[in-house]
């Protein structure tokens, strides 16, 4: 299975036929894709000008989509050699951080859905580099009360997500699934509030 960075050569090699070079940037999101393999691929496509379906867009925009997506996985792998470091200290060390803290971390290890966005047609409009520093930051400032992504405070939390990790805090402005470590429980209890609210609030807008 060929690693993303040959994937990143076909895709800017002028030599290669150019269905193969759209076909490769898709594949490169099988390996990094920081909303989930669709709504990556979706930002992509809006930001550099060419549609999803299109087989034949124009290979300079394919290329700057590659360097968008290359941009924002350099700043996540740098983040998760810094993480692993600090991890192994603290375990050196004796110290323990909360079991879902890990497993947040193992499940998204590569960056692969590391800001899912389950409705592959919401997801931030900032380029992802961008998104993933901000995210980055709320990791290590540690829990708050609004999205990491866009600051926005509409989260609320989804019994009936489409992928991994299924249920979860969702923010309604820039649609990532908010992950849990960078929320504190005070956020996750209300985002649930709102949850349980929403049906009847649909009610009395109705009525
Ligand atoms: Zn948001």
């Amino acid at each position: 299975m060929a690693g993303f960075r040959s994937l990143a050569r076909q895709v800017r090699d002028p030599g290669c036929d150019l269905a193969l070079r759209r076909y490769s940037l898709r594949k490169c999101l099988e390996r990094f894709a920081p909303y989930g393999h669709r709504a990556t691929w979706d930002h992509l496509c809006r930001r550099h000008g060419f549609g999803p379906e299109d087989r034949e867009p124009d290979p300079a925009r394919l290329v700057a989509a590659l360097d968008e997506l290359e941009e924002a996985r350099a700043v996540w792998l740098a983040y998760e050699e810094k993480f692993a470091a600090r991890r192994r200290r603290e375990k050196h060390d004796g110290l323990r951080r909360p079991g879902w803290f890990d497993d947040w971390h193992r499940r998204t290890w590569g960056g692969n859905g590391v800001a899912r966005c389950d409705d592959p047609s919401t997801h931030p409009t900032m380029p992802l580099a961008e998104a993933l520093r901000r995210l980055i930051s709320a990791l290590e400032a540690g829990p708050r009360a609004t999205c990491p992504v866009c600051a926005g405070d509409a989260i609320i939390w989804r019994q009936d997500l489409l992928n991994e990790p299924w249920f979860g805090p969702v923010c309604t402005d820039c649609g990532v699934v908010v992950p849990q470590p960078v929320l504190t429980p005070e956020a996750l209890a209300a985002a649930k509030r709102r949850m349980l609210l929403r049906p009847r609030k649909e009610l009395a807008s109705v009525a």
